[in-house]
């Protein structure tokens, strides 16, 4: 199946989409948004990365900042925050405009200590998985730059981990189509998310709306 451009969701949904379905829901479906300092430090890390259009190349590696990439086969769009072209004349494949051939590895720009999340391993898979269809070619591997430890972790683009992306993106255009979003379940990750004074998880704890107003009412 290939989804019409009008359609498309966007890529970076996908790790949303992994912390908490409704999150998801309420940010592409209800487009509510609130910022924590989390979701600002995360955007002044990405806008260090993100530089559209800007090509540096260094020894046999070509960098590319700010590369839109999509995807008609899952349905989505998006920006990477860096692809590597690394020249490699056996492996690789042709690219317009350059000479020899060029393996190609995205890299995702996160702040903060490694964890490998899932969420944030899916993201960069989705990447990859565009720029294969976008340049007909095979991406093996990826890599997340953490920024406080200043360094790059490899992911390895298994089997199990593309279909995971592209389950999460049907099961989000399904949810998209019907413009539905999921109830209210609480998790550790409620006490993270940016979204918690919208979404009220505290109504999902067995709380009457009545008693969640009642206690408010108390605070104040
Ligand atoms: S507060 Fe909890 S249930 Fe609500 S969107 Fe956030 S993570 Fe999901």
């Amino acid at each position: 199946m290939k989804y019409a451009e009008e359609d498309y969701l966007m890529l970076s949904g996908i790790q949303h989409f992994q912390f908490c379905r409704r999150q998801w829901a309420l940010i592409h479906i209800e487009q509510q948004w609130d910022e924590n300092l989390r979701t600002i430090e995360g955007e002044i890390f990405h806008s260090n990365a993100h530089n559209d259009n800007f090509i540096e190349k260094r020894n046999n590696i070509i960098i590319t900042r700010g590369m839109r990439v999509f995807s008609h086969t899952l349905g989505v769009h998006g920006v990477c925050d860096i692809v590597e072209f690394v020249r490699d004349d056996h492996n690789g494949v042709s690219i317009h405009g350059r000479e020899g051939k060029y393996t190609i590895e995205p890299v995702e720009y996160k702040k903060g200590k490694p964890k490998c999340d899932q969420s944030d391993i899916l993201q960069v898979v989705a990447q990859a998985m565009c720029l294969e269809e976008m340049l007909v070619c095979e991406i093996n591997k990826a890599y997340i730059f953490y920024g406080e430890t200043r360094r790059r972790e490899t992911i390895l683009i298994t089997e199990e981990l593309r279909k995971l992306v592209a389950d999460s993106f049907k099961e989000m255009h399904q949810y998209f189509d019907k413009r539905y979003t999921p109830k209210v379940k609480w998790s550790k990750s409620c006490n993270a998310c940016s979204l918690k004074e919208i979404c009220l998880p505290v109504l999902g704890k067995n709380k009457s709306v009545k008693d969640y107003i009642q206690s408010k009412v108390e605070e104040n």
